[in-house]
């Protein structure tokens, strides 16, 4: 009797099981460019309002230690959208904004987060700011993304006709008219669609419309939207500049307001998914593809404060980015999450939250799936260690626990704690020899499943084409 029992029991609840199985989740991927790791409110800003995002941080995780592959776009991008270090595929270098340069963008042997989305039955869209090459081959539609809306090249004017600031070297600057790339097409998929406002404001218009288009879809969506916001030219909306007549620094005053429009856009995003009822299956993740240009080439007025360094750095200033993860119905609220984690990690983790995986011959992923780490399932650290290599090898880092190792080609390696010194202002390799040592070898190590850069012109030739950088890494 009783295991008849037992069994009518399982036989009345297997059904609801079934049933109540969760819906695969909407993944949202936002990039800021050249977003300095102090300029957004959930980050500590005072001067630069940020409500949407502060509300987007409060639904979910802020990571404080999360970083990117690299300090500068393009090649972060690779590393984003494919989950691996992109130096094992030769992406060193910002390529060129060229449409007959067939080896300037992502390796054609790559897939993308969209390709194995894609294949998992999600409608996939890219919008804004590709800078993974401009050959026809490497255009969004043929990696993975049945929509596009945006400009193909590294950076783009935001009113149409305008001019922009460019630099004409020996840190002179002049303003053109006439810059192709900042001037390229805006397109959807390959057409050319005509200009109109403002173009961050577009992007999020844009991005709002498929939300909401979408919504009406029995399938799940991907949906990547880069800004090229607010990197260089420095250009905002009138209103948006008038918000922030207060601040006296004129680059600063249009950097607040084209933080702004991120955040405008970003709000009407979060009210449409509120609104079409998507908002708790929806995985968001926001990040800046570097950290800010305070003093280099593109300078923005953007402030890493309290990091070292800036955009093209190893430094922290250059890598540790603002860096959310959001999803309501799976990861907790409110909170903040400060083991290392890097951006080669969005990939796994979208793929796992979409109950996927991809193509088993593909080549090995670097990043992991963070969703145990970030549900407290697993308290451990998800990463042994995190690496970087910039410019063929010019620069390179090391995070492990709370150290950090580096070492630049003119420089002697220097190693900081990072638990007591944030602003890696006092080195400690002298008196850790052994901890420098140990992770001089793990770069070396890595650095072995690395290979030069596949394209890019490097003006030092790094210390690959130097001395051979085993040896010259190792102690
Ligand atoms: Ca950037």
């Amino acid at each position: 009797m009783r295991p008849f029992l037992l069994v009518a029991l399982l036989g009345c609840v297997a059904p609801s099981v079934a049933t109540a199985a969760e819906p695969r989740p909407n993944i949202l991927l936002i990039v800021a460019d050249d977003l300095g790791y102090n300029d957004v409110g959930f980050q500590g800003a005072r001067d630069i309002p940020t409500p949407h995002l502060d509300r987007l941080a409060a639904s979910g995780l802020r990571c404080t230690d999360g970083y990117v592959s690299y300090p500068v776009c393009s090649p972060s991008r690779a590393g984003i959208l494919t989950g691996r270090y992109q130096q094992r595929f030769g992406y060193e270098f910002n390529p060129k904004w060229d449409a007959t340069a067939a080896t300037h963008g992502l390796p054609l042997s790559e897939s993308t987060l969209a390709d194995s989305l894609r294949s998992a039955g999600y409608t996939t869209g890219a919008i804004g700011k590709w800078h993974l090459g401009a050959h026809p081959q490497f255009h969004p539609n043929r990696r993975g993304f049945d929509e596009y809306f945006g400009f193909l090249g590294g950076g783009h004017r935001y009113f149409p006709g305008s001019v922009v600031e460019v630099e004409i070297g020996a840190g002179k600057k002049a303003t053109v008219t006439g810059d192709a790339e900042q001037n390229a097409p805006i397109l959807r998929n390959t057409t050319v669609v005509p200009e109109v406002g403002e173009l961050t404001t577009r992007l999020g218009e844009e991005a709002t419309a498929s939300i909401n288009r979408y919504a009406g879809s029995p399938k799940p969506w991907f949906l990547y939207l880069a800004f090229n916001a607010p990197h260089t030219p420095m250009q905002a909306r009138a209103d948006q500049l008038a918000r922030f007549a207060s601040i006296t620094d004129e680059r600063r005053r249009t950097y607040a307001a084209m933080v702004a429009t991120v955040d405008e856009a970003v709000g009407r995003m979060l009210d449409a998914l509120d609104a079409t009822g998507q908002r708790e299956r929806t995985l968001i993740f926001f990040i800046s593809d570097n950290g800010g240009p305070m003093t280099k080439r593109n300078a923005n007025a953007s402030m890493n404060s309290p990091l070292r360094g800036q955009k093209g750095d190893v430094f922290e200033g250059g890598i540790r980015v603002p860096f959310l993860v959001s999803w309501p119905a799976r990861i907790p609220a409110g909170r903040a999450y400060s083991q290392p984690i890097i951006a080669l990690d969005i990939l796994p983790t979208a793929l796992a939250a979409a109950g996927t995986t991809r193509d088993a011959k593909l080549a090995a992923l670097d990043g992991v799936d963070l969703l145990p780490f970030l549900t407290g399932k697993n308290n451990a650290a998800p990463h042994a260690r995190l690496f970087w290599r910039m410019d063929g090898g010019e620069a390179f880092a090391v995070r492990e626990g709370s150290w950090k190792w580096l070492r630049t080609y003119q420089n002697a390696p220097q190693l900081y704690d990072l638990s007591t010194d944030l602003g890696e202002t006092r080195d400690v390799a002298a008196s850790h020899p052994e901890i420098a040592a140990r992770l001089a070898t793990a770069a070396a190590d890595w650095n072995r499943g690395l290979i030069a850069p596949a394209f890019g012109n490097n003006p030092f030739g790094g210390l690959i084409n130097r001395t051979g950088l085993e040896k010259d890494l190792a102690p």
